[in-house]
């Protein structure tokens, strides 16, 4: 799937510069792409905002790359910028879904091509398209990677369970969590996992701006009101890796010395690491290079006046309408396959793991 979708960009964009060059195309001067990323203080969003400028660059575009530090208005003044700057394309991977309304509606006054990337943007009419993963079963591998570890259809049990999610401020917050919730809820109406604190709605279980520090404040309390009494932890459903980490640190600082069942998602290095030392069990890898690629293509098919391939038309309903998205696949990995997932396709390299 990685060389096929990579292969297919790669000649998406030599079929595009030579369209420019030509004369051809629907413009005269180079296009350019205006790339709103979240934040820099997380790995996967450098990666992205990299793969993203390369590949934009790679097939003839002039590139802006803005990152606003996880603050919303920032991101709504980048993208205010952009536009002024007449960019042709904007890809967008919202701080807050809700925010983005009418610098879009400007965006599209001028017939800017507006990409949501990763998070899909919502209540506006304004986004043609949404490139991700398939969220819900970023979800599904999370929980089921919980239900096979603790073996719950045989196990007696009962396991300790914590919950965590991410912001709700992002879409697809709700997407993991209702995966995973999907996979483990009868479980916890068998009586197999046990949530001591209680909290399982997501407004209760949501961590701010996805912060590590918010997430291991989070443990820190549930672990001095709900396992004082000499209880344990067994399994704690986190959402992204950074969040894990935090929640590592709480548990590494109340005591634990191993660890229960952790899940992660992105496959950064930093967890990649945990995972080989046993303090993560899971993270879900999402390969940010097919996600460019894919993007790359979407957009190089939109400003040459053909319909981009999309692979689900149903999913993805903004509040205004469903966007036509393309899904790529997550993949589940843990200490038996990083090396080859991450490892042997080269996304990470030995060496950073040191
Ligand atoms: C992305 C995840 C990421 C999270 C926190 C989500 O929108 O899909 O890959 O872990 O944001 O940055």
């Amino acid at each position: 799937l990685l060389t096929g979708t990579i292969g297919a960009a790669a000649v998406a964009m030599a079929a595009s510069a030579c369209a420019s060059e030509d004369g051809g195309g629907d413009g005269s001067g180079g296009k350019k792409v205006g790339i709103a990323m979240p934040t820099k203080t997380s790995e996967r969003w450098i990666l992205d905002g990299n793969n993203l400028k390369t590949s934009f660059e790679d097939a003839g575009y002039e590139v802006s790359l803005q990152y606003s530090n996880d603050v919303a208005a920032d991101q709504v003044s980048a993208i205010e910028t952009m536009v002024g700057q007449n960019v042709n394309v904007l890809v967008i991977a919202a701080i807050d879904n809700k925010s983005l309304s009418g610098v879009l509606a400007q965006a599209k006054g001028q017939d800017i091509t507006v990409i949501a990337y990763d998070r899909l943007i919502l209540d506006t009419p304004d986004v043609d398209y949404y490139a991700s993963f398939d969220n819900t079963k970023v979800g599904t591998l999370q929980g089921t990677y919980i239900a096979e570890a603790l073996a719950l259809d045989t196990a007696p049990g009962p396991f300790n369970i914590e919950l965590f999610a991410g912001a709700l401020t992002d879409n697809n917050t709700k997407y993991f969590f209702d995966g995973a919730w999907a996979v483990l809820e009868p479980y916890v109406s068998a009586g197999k996992l046990v949530v001591k604190s209680g909290q399982t709605s997501l407004e209760q279980i949501a961590t701010e701006n996805w912060d590590g520090a918010v997430a291991q404040e989070r443990m820190d309390n549930i672990l001095s009101n709900f396992y004082n009494d000499g209880s344990k932890v067994d399994v704690v459903l986190a959402p992204y890796d950074g969040i894990s980490r935090g929640i590592i640190a709480s548990l590494q600082g109340n005591g634990y010395t191993e660890m229960p069942v952790i899940t992660g998602q992105d496959a950064e290095v930093e967890s990649v690491k945990y995972i080989i030392d046993g303090l993560q069990s899971m993270t879900v890898y999402k390969d940010t290079r097919e996600l460019a690629a894919t993007t790359v293509d979407m957009v190089v098919a939109v400003l040459d006046g053909k319909d981009p391939e999309v692979n689900d038309t149903e999913t993805y309903d903004n509040g205004n309408k469903v966007v036509p998205a393309y899904l790529l696949e997550p993949v589940s990995v843990d200490k038996t396959n990083y090396q080859e997932i991450l490892v042997d396709s080269g996304y990470i390299d030995a060496k950073e793991l040191g």
